[in-house]
């Protein structure tokens, strides 16, 4: 029954508003500086209570949540009244908790209308190199614990240069580290770029199908292949093997649950593991979300969970299980209500 409580807390506080800190709170971490995912743009902290764990934005100024601290114990409130006890602040490793995630490149020559990454100011992801990445993470093993390592990247120049210089990461890290799992998130567009992943050691893929419905993907995605990610998907499934490709989708762009569910079993069926992620708006992304799709209503807790266990029951019926990966959005749980860990 209290995880049924904190399951529900949170899908609240993920689909909220930021964190206010209490004036002179000294964070026990430093605070992660997200390139890519809802928290773009902003400095952001892992909270976490009883299993569960959400990253959100903290400021000293502002916030539909604020933090308490009373000795050393941590509690929020949210527009002034109790909401949360037992709060704790994790560590971050790099971009989430137990896992260094390198977004490689936040630029992007596309123009996804949700994506924050390509939009905001300031170029954090300058200068990473693959010998960069493997001594930061390095360093970070001396003192965390690092159970994976995960890499992002936006699309610069060309998807083949790319996903060239994404392979060339995954390699020097393999060298370095021949037992961690590493997961990547390509653009890709062709079998080759999927074989040369695998064959640089990678251990799981995320090939993002982005919307449910073609006609959504092609107002907020409108310079991807939608067909192609499909039949893209499918060659990962044969060269990654079965459970070790995911999907990820944005829910709440105006679709419906039916539509979602479709998309979710089709996903399924190719033996794909599917992730639903809540649309969030930010600074960045709200005037192209507006012009891509109009006035759409904000995501509910209650719409977040029910979708939630839709994805559970369709994992079950297919024998699928996203306790079986252990990198990316799947394994950190910070932005999602995720089957099997979460719900
Ligand atoms: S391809 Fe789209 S979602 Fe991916 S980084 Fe580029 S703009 Fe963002
Ligand atoms: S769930 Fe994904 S986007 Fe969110 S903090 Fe974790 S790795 Fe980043």
């Amino acid at each position: 029954m209290e995880e049924d409580v904190n399951l529900r807390k949170k899908a609240e506080l993920s689909l909220g508003g930021g964190i206010k800190l209490p004036k002179g709170f000294v964070m026990p971490y430093r605070l992660s500086r997200s390139t890519a995912g809802p928290g773009a743009g902003s400095s952001s902290a892992v909270f976490s209570f009883g299993k569960y764990r959400v990253k959100k934005g903290v400021s000293y100024d502002s916030g539909e949540f604020e933090l308490h601290d009373e000795g050393g114990v941590l509690s929020l409130t949210r527009s002034g009244l109790p909401f949360l006890s037992g709060v704790d602040i994790k560590p971050v490793v790099y971009h989430c908790p137990e896992q260094a995630f390198f977004n490689l490149d936040q630029r992007c020559m596309y123009n996804c209308a949700f994506c924050a990454s390509p939009r905001l100011d300031r170029n954090v992801t300058k200068g990473l190199t693959p010998e960069s990445i493997v001594k930061m993470v390095k360093d970070a093993m001396d003192t965390k614990k690092v159970g994976s390592v995960s890499l992002t990247s936006g699309v610069v120049d060309s998807v083949d240069e790319t996903v060239k210089r994404m392979t060339d990461t995954v390699h020097a890290l393999r060298g370095e580290f021949p037992d961690i799992p590493i997961g990547v998130e390509p653009y890709v567009s062709s079998d080759s770029h999927i074989l040369a992943l695998k064959e640089a050691g990678a251990d799981e893929i995320k090939m993002n199908l982005e919307a449910a419905t073609d006609d959504i993907f092609k107002r907020v995605c409108p310079e991807l292949d939608r067909d192609g990610i499909f039949r893209l998907l499918s060659s990962a499934v044969g060269i990654f093997g079965r459970g070790r490709v995911t999907s990820n989708m944005i829910f709440g762009l105006g679709e419906t649950d039916d539509e979602l569910k479709d998309a979710v079993e089709r996903l399924c069926e190719m033996e794909v593991i599917p992730t639903l992620r809540a649309l969030r708006y930010n600074a960045y992304n709200g005037e192209s979300l507006k012009a891509a799709i109009g006035d759409v209503p904000k995501v509910t807790p209650d719409r977040a969970l029910s979708v939630a266990r839709m994805l559970k029951a369709c994992l079950e019926r297919h024998d699928l299980d996203s306790r079986e990966c252990h990198t990316m959005c799947i394994e950190c749980t910070c932005c999602d209500l995720v089957p099997f860990r979460d719900v």
